[in-house]
């Protein structure tokens, strides 16, 4: 048949993590916990399906699981979001970068995304009909170049997608980038969904830079969460979409035939335990940023040099002291001969540099596979 993706394959998650299985090698790969969430939050699932919650949710969410978002938003950004109009449950943020793209591109239009950038979003675009065009981030940190960006602006550009905390790079955005993106989005009059799966795992005592801090952007913007990230629970699916009310509407249009509604009782459980315990996404940053010290700690000797992580669970990596191989390649040798599965970062962009020699490791591990992991690599 004639495909509608001609690029895209199995994705790397996918090919890596089966690699890993397959030479039983350490999966540093995949981006998800090796741990689970709170007890509270298994129980409160159980209880909701023991209480019969197990049929079709409300096409927008759990009228609580919205309250428990909308509350949570107001007190961490001082944004005040409507939990009727503007708060829309998804299964997952894959679910929301979707709908979100589907509501306002059209045939022909153009989206910036920043390379390296997170595989789904490219595909979403191109079956909407749209474009994606990629400029790529700073390769020194992987800071975005806004005049790049604005560059790459024209009169068919629909949407600027953007990712803080990054991934794959652990890259964030800092107070400034925010007013650069609103400058950028006010002059061409741009829609900007904001992924920001990662809004709780921010290090070093940085406040994480939600679009939804500034009112301009806020007013502008889709922005897509995950609890799979918060909540150590990648395979619940369970994400959402604040958006001002007008872009609300558009984009449930979309998620009423895309998925109509979400996963119930993972819904009801989701919204107990963010009333009743703040503290484990108020504790997120420091839980990580123990996580990334320690690998880095433990890698420390190695001859990978390890780039900067502000945000996120991945530790980026440049191999070149060990391999002049590209990064696919030395992945596939990695998992095998190594015994790590790590992913290759050219996976995420349009046009990997040539000279560059990445990888990235995920640190969402117990101690003893960090320690497990870091023996092998060192040893290369
Ligand atoms: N965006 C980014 C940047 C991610 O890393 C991920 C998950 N790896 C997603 C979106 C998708 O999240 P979910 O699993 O909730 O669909
Ligand atoms: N987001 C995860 C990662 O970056 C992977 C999710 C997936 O396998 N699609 O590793």
């Amino acid at each position: 048949i004639e495909t509608k993706l001609p690029k895209v394959g199995t994705t790397i998650f996918t090919v890596m993590s089966q690699l890993a299985a397959e030479h039983k090698a350490v999966n540093l790969g995949q981006g998800f916990p090796d741990f689970d969430g709170p007890p509270a939050l298994r129980d409160a699932l159980a209880r909701a399906m023991a209480q019969g919650r197990n049929q079709y949710a409300p096409m927008t969410g759990v009228p609580a699981l919205r309250e428990a978002i909308a509350r949570k938003t107001e007190r961490l950004y001082g944004c005040k979001v409507n939990a009727d109009t503007e708060v829309t449950v998804t299964s997952g943020a894959t679910e929301a970068l979707f709908a979100a793209i589907a509501a306002v591109v059209r045939a022909g239009d153009e989206v910036i995304v920043l390379d390296p950038c997170y595989d789904s979003y490219e595909p979403a675009i191109e079956l909407n009909g749209g474009r994606a065009v990629h400029v790529a981030l700073d390769p020194a940190d992987f800071s975005p170049d806004w005049q790049r960006i604005a560059d790459a602006v024209t009169p068919k550009t629909r949407m600027i997608l953007v990712n803080s905390p990054h991934n794959p790079c652990g890259a964030v955005f800092d107070a400034e980038d925010l007013e650069a993106l609103a400058a950028l989005a006010r002059k061409h009059d741009l829609f900007v969904l904001s992924d920001e799966v990662y809004e709780h795992i921010v290090f070093d005592g940085a406040p994480h830079q939600s679009v939804l801090r500034h009112e301009e952007l806020a007013a502008r913007s889709f922005v897509v969460s995950s609890f799979g990230k918060t909540y150590h629970c990648t395979g619940w699916k369970v994400g959402y979409c604040i958006a001002p009310r007008a872009l609300s509407a558009e984009f449930r249009k979309v998620h009423q035939y895309l998925t109509f509604c979400t996963f119930t009782p993972a819904q009801w459980a989701l919204a107990e335990v963010i009333e009743n315990d703040p503290q484990h996404y108020l504790d997120l940053p420091a839980f990580y940023q123990a996580k990334r010290d320690r690998f880095r700690a433990l890698l420390a000797g190695s001859k990978f040099r390890l780039l900067p992580v502000g945000g996120a669970y991945f530790q980026v990596a440049d191999y070149s002291a060990l391999s002049g191989a590209d990064d696919l390649a030395f992945c596939e040798w990695l998992v095998k001969e190594g015994g790590v599965a790590a992913i290759p970062v050219s996976a995420f962009y349009e046009d990997p540099p040539a000279q560059q020699r990445l990888v990235r490791f995920c640190f969402a591990k117990s101690d003893a596979v960090l320690e497990q992991a870091a023996e092998r690599l060192k040893a290369l």
